[in-house]
């Protein structure tokens, strides 16, 4: 039994996928996980009373049955939809900057949308329309370069995807100005910079607008049972294929033949693996860097010149008082100090400036997630830089105080909503916390951060020259559709996919 078609490291939302898809594929599959739960962030855990998501705000380009977007229609095919119960989150954001005199609560659904923002910004409704417009013309060429394994066809980019050739090397900001969208709207429209972690001025229009516009149109759901529900739907389904997963089992060693490429991967404890295919839901750094031996020294040079994105924070508070009670009107919150997405991004490089927080109530759209009379919140914040490494490990327990109480200050300060007194139960999770549980470095939860020049459509359109090694692949966050939910689920189908054909064509 030690000898595998292909050998999953991790058991990540990338993971998982691509385990299916191989599963799906005819291929016979070990899903290797170093901790003893599946999901990576994508779990649940307790205290007291409550049970709290560890990271999924809200689950993008879902939507309901009926209109459903590309993450239903991929969960569909794998087979994982019906094992999931689904609730509607009610509004897409609300965006806070005091300093600003900025607080805006936005719907989901293009219509209302536009409609909204233009009550908020009277002269804005022109420039949404063409970004909605731009953002499906921009969504259809994805679609076409995704058909074709990013190998695409120049002529049929520039006959019919024109506009998608035009902004693809623009900010978000340019495009915004170029679209003379006014200022106060753009502000509104940019609040969602941070699930993406990179500012406006450097966010590539396409992957930005691609994003937002799957949230607006089709609106966004969560599990009932947290994210972990998903993770272990996917575990089921594997499992329904015949795959194989371990638990408690760490790839320490990735083997190489002759030729460089894969033949094995060693397990914790010394067990080899024969395989000639893995998928590695873990980052090329940590695969390079400390997996494999004798790795040229151009992938070496090409992995670190990529940059690390945000190191993550979240606190988790359980409340003994409802949402009502406590005044917490809605589920999904941006609390900014400046609506300048790049001197936020400037701010959030230091432990002390940095109070920014996406920040949410889960009753507000699951009103049973904890007991009666309680609710339960989650706030979080990335850092920029890798400042939590230069915490004295004396001061460790302070600075995690000192954050938690600025955050807490700032939802307060910024809502109106007083949730100090009725803290029953809170944890913290830094980035020391996130380089533990999943073994990234430096606590990162983003993944690589998208630039100009290794955002979504050079990735997607490099995939081929960014496969260097026979038989290794990347799923999951540092993948080719960069982080978050939606875009690991993907980076995994992407990555299934061609580890089958790897195995078709060798026979
Ligand atoms: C607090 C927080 C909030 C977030 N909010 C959102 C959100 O609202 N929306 C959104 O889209 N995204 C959000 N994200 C980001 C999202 O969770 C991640 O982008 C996504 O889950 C990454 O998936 P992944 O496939 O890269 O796997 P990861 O979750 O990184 O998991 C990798 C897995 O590999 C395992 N592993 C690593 N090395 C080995 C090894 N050597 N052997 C065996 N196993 C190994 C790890 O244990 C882990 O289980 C959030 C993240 C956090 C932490």
């Amino acid at each position: 039994m030690d000898r595998y078609d292909a050998v999953v490291i991790g058991a990540g939302n990338g993971g998982l996928v691509a385990a299916i898809r191989l599963l799906q594929g005819g291929a016979k599959v070990l899903l290797v996980e170093k901790h003893n739960l599946p999901g990576g962030f994508a779990t649940s855990f307790r205290r007291g009373r409550f049970e709290f998501e560890a990271s999924l705000h809200e689950l993008n380009d879902f939507g309901p049955a009926g209109n459903g977007g590309d993450v239903r229609d991929l969960f569909d095919s794998l087979g994982v939809t019906d094992k999931v119960e689904w609730v509607p989150i009610p509004d897409a954001y609300r965006v806070i900057v005091r300093s600003e005199g900025l607080d805006a609560l936005m719907p989901f659904g293009k219509q209302a949308f536009i409609d909204k923002l233009e009550s908020y910004v009277p002269g804005s409704r022109l420039s949404a329309e063409r970004f909605f417009e731009l953002g499906e013309q921009i969504r259809a060429a994805q679609a076409y370069t995704n058909s074709r394994n990013g190998i695409v066809d120049s002529s049929v980019m520039v006959k019919e995807h024109g506009n998608y050739v035009r902004t693809g090397s623009y900010s978000v900001n340019e495009v915004l100005e170029s679209l003379k969208m006014p200022q106060k709207a753009r502000d509104i429209i940019n609040a969602y910079w941070c699930y993406l972690g990179a500012h406006c001025d450097e966010l590539s229009f396409t992957h930005y607008v691609s994003m937002v516009i799957r949230y607006i149109t089709r609106g966004a759901m969560a599990p009932k049972m947290r994210s972990h529900e998903i993770s272990l739907a996917m575990c089921e389904r594997i499992r329904e294929l015949g795959g194989d997963i371990w638990f408690n089992t760490e790839a320490e060693k990735i083997v190489t033949g002759a030729d460089g490429g894969v033949e094995g991967v060693i397990l914790k404890g010394g067990r080899l693996i024969k395989t000639r295919h893995v998928v590695a839901n873990c980052s090329p750094h940590v695969v390079y860097g400390r997996m494999m031996d004798g790795v040229p020294e151009r992938i070496v040079r090409a992995t670190n010149a990529r940059k690390f994105a945000g190191r993550g924070f979240c606190m988790f508070l359980g409340l003994n008082k409802s949402a009502d009670e406590l005044g917490i009107e809605n589920h999904n919150y941006f609390l900014y100090d400046t609506s300048n997405s790049a001197k936020q991004y400037e701010l959030m490089k230091s432990i002390d400036t940095n109070s920014a927080q996406a920040t949410v109530c889960l009753n507000r759209a699951h009103p049973d997630c904890s007991p009666k009379g309680t609710s339960l919140m989650y706030f979080t914040t990335l850092y920029m830089s890798d400042c939590w490494g230069d915490v004295k490990p004396e001061d460790y327990a302070r600075t995690k105080e000192k954050v938690a109480n600025m955050m807490i200050d700032r939802f307060e300060r910024d809502t109106g909503s007083k949730i100090r007194d009725s803290i029953e139960e809170i944890s913290v999770a830094t980035p020391m916390t996130y380089a533990h549980y999943c073994g990234h470095p430096e606590g990162g939860i983003y993944g690589y951060e998208s630039q100009y020049w290794d955002g979504l459509n050079p990735r997607l359109q490099m995939m081929a020259e960014d496969h260097q090694t026979r038989g290794l692949r990347f799923a999951g966050g540092y993948s080719m559709r960069l982080s978050g939910y939606s875009s690991a689920y993907f980076s995994g189908d992407i990555t299934g996919r061609q580890t089958v054909g790897d195995i078709k064509k060798e026979g």
